[in-house]
């Protein structure tokens, strides 16, 4: 059996990894959207794949995140007609994720075709290929099997396969899959990212039965979570000190899928304590609602305390004075509302979305606070501001950011250094014959493999992108 790396490979985005059996049968995990396209040799590639979408059997998807299901469409143009295995939740989140995509695509598409005198034809030609229209995404969720969480499933003579719990994001899994070869059996384990313990809304990640190989997420490989209370705590404190002791507005860029949902059921909770100051809080995002709508609907697997709640209160996101933003009219008109308020808008990055324009609007404002409560991957605005970042440009100015920028911890969807030693130390060293990690910045991953070997795996290695391994 050999294993190919082809996505989030010494860098965060893009999973792919291609299992191929020795009787030939090909699964695909994951065929995410590579944001950061590091090292990408086109020597490798035939078309937009580095392999023939059409003998792909099958595909698995840990999770509905872009990074992990936003290039499945385009496998689908290229060829491929296998199943797609994922969770319930996941096919629910992924319909969300792709549709929204598919609409962004067409804007992408005209903006491309303006660019044609001042664009190489052939890159043009490369990018406009990989945008694909709702009808490819309606083709690909066709083409999805739903399985339960702990299911054993036979996805081929000798494959068996079980999606275990991983906390993260509703319907996110770890991958257990069993392959037989030469009257052999042999277990492979993915993490797909790693949830933490204790996230609002989502239960913990559960462990990984034994295994013979490991793929471990690594984004939070070289850091410990600065949590100082619980997510009420460190929410109000934040208020209270841009929207209460100073007339201020607080701007939270949140992803509409995950981080959204976590903010505004911690921000219900306050409310029905009588904790929350009377403001108005904006959520302006329409897939942010109907992504609420979905954690609802598959509120049985949330944490008991969400459960809770749920019932006692008959929603989960909605109450009073907030507001649920639905045209971009209405989302730039908030720039005139007076009063101080909690914006919370997406993406999470700073990178696209609504949320860009009223960074734009508030980031000369001394009274507003930026807060930062996810990942943002390198190349984005959000890691600029966090890595200290001081001046941007606005109209082809450059300008001071008078905006105070702060950061919580308390909603990263991301397991940190510790969550992730006790997911690889449910792993018996003597019995685990590699570790590779993967989805991480390339120096948190060094940082994490040394942790790795000071803590008994030696056996944990780095693949490089199209990296293949004998199992
Ligand atoms: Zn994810």
């Amino acid at each position: 059996m050999k294993l190919t790396f082809w996505g989030a490979s010494r860098q965060v985005t893009g999973s792919m990894y291609l299992l191929e059996t020795s009787d030939d049968y090909r699964i695909l995990i994951d065929c995410g959207l590579d944001m950061e396209r590091k090292d990408i040799n086109p020597e490798d590639y035939i078309g937009l794949f580095p392999f023939e979408p059409s003998m792909i059997n099958a595909v698995v998807l840990t999770h509905a995140h872009l990074d992990h299901t936003g290039f499945l469409p385009n496998l689908l143009r290229e060829g491929f007609e296998g199943k797609i295995y994922c969770t319930h939740a996941t096919l629910e989140l992924t319909k969300l994720i792709l549709e929204d995509s598919a609409s962004l695509n067409q804007h992408k598409l005209k903006k491309l075709q303006k660019k044609k005198k001042y664009m190489d034809s052939e890159k043009r030609e490369t990018r406009a290929k990989e945008l694909y229209m709702q009808k490819q995404v309606d083709a690909t969720l066709d083409m999805c099997v739903c399985v339960n969480f702990s299911q054993r499933i036979r996805i081929s003579d000798d494959v068996h396969l079980t999606f275990i719990p991983a906390g993260h994001l509703l319907g996110a899994a770890h991958l257990f899959m069993e392959v037989e070869e030469n009257g052999k059996k042999k277990r492979i384990g993915f993490s797909g990212d790693v949830g933490r313990h204790d996230s609002p809304l989502l239960n913990d990640p559960e462990e990984m039965p034994e295994v013979d190989y490991l793929l471990c997420e690594s984004t939070y490989g070289n850091r410990y979570h600065q949590t100082k209370g619980s997510p009420e705590d460190e929410v109000l404190e934040v208020i209270k000190s841009t929207c209460v002791d100073v007339p201020g507005r607080l701007i939270v860029p949140a992803f509409s899928i995950g981080r959204t949902q976590a903010m505004l059921y911690t921000l219900h909770k306050l409310q029905k304590q009588g904790l929350l100051p009377p403001l108005r809080i904006f959520s302006d995002s329409p897939l942010a609602l109907r992504s609420n709508m979905i954690y609802q609907k598959f509120n049985k697997w949330l944490n008991p305390e969400a459960q809770e709640f749920m019932k006692k209160h008959g929603t989960l996101f909605d109450f009073e004075n907030l507001v649920q933003v639905e045209t971009d009219k209405q989302s730039k008109a908030i720039s005139n509302f007076g009063e101080p308020c909690i914006i919370v808008s997406s993406s999470g990055m700073i990178q696209g979305g609504r949320i860009e324009h009223h960074v734009r609007s508030n980031i000369q404002n001394a009274y507003a606070t930026i807060l930062m409560i996810g990942f943002s991957a390198e190349g984005t605005f959000g890691y600029e501001l966090m890595h200290g970042k001081t001046t941007v440009e606005i109209n082809k100015k450059e300008v001071d950011i008078r905006a105070r920028i702060a950061h919580i911890d308390v909603f990263s969807g991301h397991a940190d250094l510790t969550g992730l030693m006790r997911f690889v130390k449910t792993q018996k060293t003597e019995k685990l014959k590699k570790l590779f990690i993967v989805h991480g910045e390339y120096n948190n991953m060094l940082a994490f493999q040394q942790h790795l070997k000071d803590e008994g795996y030696p056996q944990a290695e780095i693949p490089h992108r199209g990296q293949c391994f004998e199992l």
